[in-house]
C-alpha cells in the first residue's frame, strides 16, 4: 500500500469500515511509515475533539436554562431586583462553571479510559504477523531494544509462552506488542494472550505490583498493572479466575495457587492483592531469561 492508497481509505478505516484482511495491509503500511501514522493519528484526534465539542456545548446550551429560571425566580421573588439580581447572576454562573467542569472532567477520565480499552481490545484481536516470532524472551526483549520508549522486560506468565511480538500502537505511540499462548492442563483449551508494554509516563499510573486492575469489555479482560516505570497491559479471553490464578502463581514462583487473596469487585473493576505478602525469591517481572517449559 502507498501513502495516496491510505489518504483514500483514511475515513473508512477510522470509521471501522473495513475487514481484517484490509485492515492487515493497512496496519503494516501504518507500522513502516511514520507519515502516514502521524495522519492517521491527527485525523482521529480531530474527530474526537469535535464530537467532544458537540458534547460539550450541547453540557453548555443546558446551563443557561437553568440560570435563566434560576434569575426569574430571584427577580420575582425581590423587591430590589436590579441589585439582587446581579449578584445572583453571578452566583450562578460559579456554581454552573463548577459543575459542568467537575462533571466534564470526570466524563473525560472516564472517556479517555475507555478508548484506550478498546484501543487495546482491538489491537490484539487484529491478530496482525509478527514482525519477530520467537519463544525466547530474551530474545524478543532484545529485539525491542531501542525500538521503543519503554525498557521491554517481559512478564514472567507460568503456564504461558510466548509466540512473537510486533510493535504496535497504543495512543499514538510505539509500544511493544508480544503475544502469548497458554500451555493448559489436558483437557483444557489453549488460550490466547497479548501484553503491551509501555513506559509509565501517561500521568494515569496503576497501582505497582502486586497490585493489578481487571477491567473488562467486549468478551475480553484487560489486567493492567506496573513494575517500576514500566506498565503492562494484558488482554485475554481467559475468565478472569484463570488470569488471577495464573498471576498468583507468578507471584508465589513455582507455587499452585491455593494461596488465600481478596477480590474486591465494584463495578466490575477489581483490585487484587496476594495475602499475605509472601518473601518473593525474585522478582514478579524480571529482565532475566525466563525458563518455559
Ligand atoms: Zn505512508
Amino acid at each position: 500500500m502507498t501513502c495516496q492508497e491510505l489518504e483514500r481509505l483514511l475515513y473508512p478505516y477510522l470509521d471501522g469500515e473495513f475487514q481484517p484482511e484490509e485492515r492487515v495491509d493497512l496496519e503494516s503500511h501504518l507500522a513502516t511509515c511514520a507519515a502516514c501514522q502521524g495522519r492517521v493519528e491527527d485525523e482521529r484526534n480531530m474527530q474526537l475533539a469535535l464530537r467532544r465539542a458537540a458534547r460539550d456545548s450541547v453540557r453548555q446550551m443546558r446551563a443557561p436554562d437553568s440560570l435563566r429560571a434560576g434569575i426569574t425566580r430571584g427577580l420575582h421573588q425581590e423587591h430590589r431586583r436590579a441589585q439582587y439580581g446581579v449578584w445572583l447572576r453571578a452566583g450562578a454562573v460559579a456554581l454552573v462553571v463548577v459543575t459542568v467542569t467537575g462533571g466534564w472532567y470526570t466524563y473525560q477520565a472516564g472517556e479517555r479510559q475507555r478508548r484506550a480499552r478498546e484501543e487495546i481490545i482491538k489491537r490484539h484481536s487484529r491478530g496482525l504477523p509478527f514482525e519477530i516470532a520467537s519463544s525466547a524472551p530474551e530474545q524478543l526483549e532484545t529485539w525491542f531494544k531501542g525500538k521503543v520508549d519503554a525498557r521491554v522486560a517481559l512478564p514472567q506468565l507460568p503456564k504461558a509462552k510466548p509466540l512473537g511480538g510486533r510493535i504496535s500502537i497504543l495512543n499514538g505511540r510505539e509500544v511493544a506488542y508480544i503475544s502469548y499462548e497458554t500451555l493448559p492442563d489436558e483437557g483444557e483449551p489453549t488460550r490466547r494472550l497479548g501484553v503491551f508494554v509501555l513506559p509509565d509516563e501517561d500521568g494515569a499510573r496503576p497501582q505497582a505490583l502486586p497490585a493489578v486492575e481487571v477491567d473488562s469489555a467486549q468478551g475480553f479482560n484487560i489486567v493492567t498493572w506496573r513494575d517500576h516505570e514500566v506498565v503492562y497491559e494484558m488482554v485475554t479471553d481467559m475468565d478472569e479466575r484463570d488470569i488471577l490464578r495464573m498471576l498468583d502463581e507468578r507471584e508465589h514462583g513455582t507455587t499452585v495457587a491455593s494461596t488465600p487473596r481478596t477480590l474486591e469487585s465494584a463495578d466490575g473493576n477489581y483490585s487484587y492483592q496476594t495475602l499475605p505478602r509472601p518473601q518473593r525469591s525474585r522478582p514478579a517481572v524480571s529482565a532475566e531469561p525466563a525458563s518455559y517449559p
